[in-house]
């Protein structure tokens, strides 16, 4: 019985190899196992699933394939992709996941989180956060017509890359008090997020006793992934994309 964790895939146009490293990994490492968690910023961008690009399509299709042939698939919304909705799930066959979520892994309660909510010393950052989260603009946003959307989508990418051009090393990473906090709260000994393309395993306190928490991998350069079997550690592992 094995479980595999993947996020901040980011798949554009532009990055062909990535949508092609997906594919293969999908077929080699996915199909067979027991479930797939893709932990957000699956895609680069995301502003309705009305738009159905070839990309998107060929993805969904794929994971569809995969779960149909017996892996569950479950998705999280990342910063970038998080207008992602039911009609794209159902058409990947994957399910939809709050952030945070607690999942049992073969006994062991561990929470699932993208991991953008962990980084509080951004506090510009967060604010915008809980705006695009607030379902009423949501709603608006997605009533848009498409073009409008994709020029805005265009419009707060360079915004965001200005912004954090700038912005120091120590912020764009998670809070560790708020790592521990959220933890404790949730009542787990071991998180899995994404987000900081910082892929590690790191050991902390919770509760008092020992955690762990494991960053995944962005897929820029490298296929990351993180494998979960039943009664073993977990590993995370890489191939060069
Ligand atoms: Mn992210």
């Amino acid at each position: 019985m094995t479980t595999l964790f993947i996020s901040d895939l980011h798949l554009e146009e532009s990055r062909p190899d990535i949508t092609e490293a997906f594919l293969v990994f999908l077929d080699e490492k996915a199909s067979g196992k027991e479930q797939l968690f893709i932990l957000g910023d699956f895609f680069e961008a995301w502003i309705g699933d009305d738009e159905r690009t070839p990309l998107q399509e060929q993805v969904a299709t794929a994971l569809r394939t995969v779960s149909e042939s017996g892996t569950e698939v479950f998705l999280m919304h990342g910063n970038r992709d998080f207008l992602i909705g039911e009609d794209f799930c159902n058409r990947a066959g994957a399910t939809l996941l709050d952030d945070p979520t607690v999942v049992d892994l073969y006994g062991t309660p561990t929470l699932l989180m993208h991991g953008d909510s962990l980084c509080t010393a951004d506090v510009e950052y967060q604010k915008f956060r809980a705006n695009m989260r607030n379902p009423q603009w949501q709603q608006m946003i997605l009533q848009r017509p498409l073009k409008d959307r994709q020029q805005m989508a265009r419009q707060l990418r360079e915004i965001s890359m200005a912004k954090n051009q700038g912005k120091e090393e120590f912020i764009m990473d998670v809070t560790p008090e708020e790592v521990v906090k959220e933890m404790e709260t949730h009542g787990v000994q071991r998180l899995i997020h994404g987000h900081t393309h910082r892929p590690a395993v790191h050991e902390l306190m919770a509760s008092g006793e020992r955690a762990k928490r494991i960053v995944l991998g962005d897929w820029d350069k490298n296929v990351w992934w993180l494998e979960v079997r039943s009664g073993e550690e977990p590993v995370l592992q890489k191939q060069p994309l």
